[in-house]
């Protein structure tokens, strides 16, 4: 791990939701577990003339609430310190020379400036921080997504902001790939030899990533409305959790090493024809149903949607890696809101044993299950005997238990995220011809949707999507993890 003296953090978008609910409280973490350097600020921007006092007053009420138990007078009132406040809109060039001043009072400082805003804002605050110089040096700079709209958007954002920031200063972030049990299986499957003989298509039959929702589209119609379930979540968390999977052993954790192996994945994925999305895709769109045991409208009366709305709120889908180690498995993919659970899951299936001595219908012996929420956990499950005297078989599991093992608190994922940024360690960020391969991969399904008469299948708020997406792992022999 790469020690560093000091550091200025910026965050553009200071005063909206992520920050104030996700990046300062990560930072306090790891404040309180003394990770930061002494000397480091954290430069919160919003366009109100607001000062630091008010500023912190605001980040003080929302962070008491996130933490919970966490909070802790003492260590805020120390972390808070370190907080300054800065009125800076992204297209007035004046407040991008009081920012670059409060910057040069400590020149040789990493630097890092997330922007936590709407993508629109990339770009003019990339020129104007270059237009101070503030793109020099140990400067970094994160791009939040939605990266763009389609290939065509993310391409002209990846343009814009690559005129002043090269390649290597740029993060773009994708949260789950800071999660605990993510790195876990990074870890399990390069640093021990026991999985690797069986990770391929000789002994795994199905993968299975499921991201899910309770809540529905909540008070952003506006933009769900216009980017749906697959530009939200399968184009980026998915597609990366999928490679991760996927990837062969980089030849180093070095970050170009292990993202050329994630973009060779990408690259490899079975190009989906109009037909294929026919048969191989399920959007879908929650109607009124129950959740949690809670009453819960259809998304077509959500307000802010528009009438007659296409919208999905949901996709299930098959793909295919044409590689020698994955051709003929399936990996299923489901994201969706207003679901039975929230959960996000993989599942590897190991294939059944080619003769039983133990009778017919023992169900899946093996499978390896890495949940990243509600818990975080590793477990791989087989099958054992029943203590008796009889010979009766149960599934049962071992579990990976971070918190059982290692008896401390599991970082969010944006704590270590955050903490690699400041210490410029790109490996879990996304490159941006991983990105470009991810919309290449998607934009068949969009344009197919986009010139279909039908719209997306609907399912009952509450259960596990449409009667479709269990089809979609039928006609394969196969089920969803929860149905078997
Ligand atoms: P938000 O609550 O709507 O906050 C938007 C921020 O942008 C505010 O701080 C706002 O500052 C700032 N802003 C607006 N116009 C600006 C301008 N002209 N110049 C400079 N700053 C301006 O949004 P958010 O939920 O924090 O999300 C921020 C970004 O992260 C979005 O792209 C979102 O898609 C992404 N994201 C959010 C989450 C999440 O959990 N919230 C998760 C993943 C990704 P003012 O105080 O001046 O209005």
């Amino acid at each position: 791990m790469t020690a560093i003296d000091a550091f200025d953090i910026v965050f553009f978008g200071g005063t909206g939701d992520l920050a104030l609910r996700k990046l300062l409280p990560a930072l306090y973490h790891q404040d309180q577990d003394g990770n930061l350097p002494a000397q480091g600020r954290i430069i919160c921007l919003g366009r109100s003339p607001s000062d630091t006092a008010g500023y912190v007053e605001k980040a003080h009420a929302k962070a008491k609430e996130y933490l919970g138990s966490h909070y802790n007078e003492n260590d805020w009132t120390k972390f808070a310190s370190r907080i300054e406040y800065l009125k800076v809109d992204a297209h007035t060039e004046a407040d991008f020379v009081a920012l670059a001043e409060t910057l040069n009072q400590f020149p040789g400082r990493e630097r890092v400036f997330y922007l936590s805003t709407a993508p629109d804002f990339f770009a003019p605050i990339a020129k104007n921080l270059a237009a101070q110089g503030l793109n020099e040096g140990n400067s970094r700079v994160v791009l939040e997504k939605p990266l763009g709209h389609d290939l065509e958007s993310s391409n002209k954002i990846n343009d814009e902001v690559g005129e002043y920031f090269t390649e290597k200063q740029i993060y773009r972030i994708d949260h789950y790939l800071g999660k605990e049990p993510v790195l876990n299986l990074i870890a399990l499957r390069f640093a021990n030899t026991l999985l690797e003989p069986l990770w391929r298509r000789e002994w795994i039959r199905d993968v299975q990533i499921t991201v899910t929702e309770q809540v529905g589209v909540e008070t952003r119609a506006d933009f769900y409305d216009k980017t749906g379930a697959l530009r939200d979540m399968v184009q980026n968390h998915l597609l990366q959790l999928l490679t991760i999977v996927a990837m062969e052993p980089p030849a180093s954790i070095d970050a170009d090493a292990v993202r050329d192996e994630k973009l060779k994945v990408l690259r490899a994925l079975k190009p989906l024809s109009v037909d294929d999305v026919k048969t191989k895709v399920v959007r879908g769109q929650y109607r009124a149903g129950a959740v949690a045991g809670k009453p819960v409208i259809g998304y077509q009366d959500e307000p802010g949607v528009p009438a007659g709305s296409k919208a999905e709120t949901f996709v299930a889908l098959k793909a295919e890696i044409e590689t020698w180690r994955w051709a003929g498995v399936p990996f299923f993919l489901r994201t969706g809101k207003r679901l039975s659970e929230r959960l996000a899951q993989i599942v590897i299936n190991f294939r059944e044993a080619p003769t039983s001595i133990f009778g017919k219908n023992l169900g899946q012996p093996n499978r390896l299950v890495i949940e990243l929420q509600p818990d975080e956990s590793v477990r791989l499950y087989l099958l054992a005997k029943e203590p008796g005297n009889q010979t009766r078989l149960r599934q049962v599991y071992l579990d990976l238990d971070f918190k059982e093992t290692f008896a401390t608190r599991s970082p969010e994922a944006y704590e270590r995220l955050l903490m690699d940024v400041i210490r410029g360690d790109l490996s879990l960020f996304v490159r941006r011809d991983e990105q470009q391969a991810a919309w290449r991969w998607v934009e068949p399904i969009i344009e197919s949707w986009e010139t279909s008469p039908e719209g997306p299948k609907t399912y009952t708020a509450g259960t596990w999507g449409p009667a479709a997406s269990s089809a979609l792992l039928s006609r394969d022999g196969l089920c969803w993890y929860e149905e078997a």
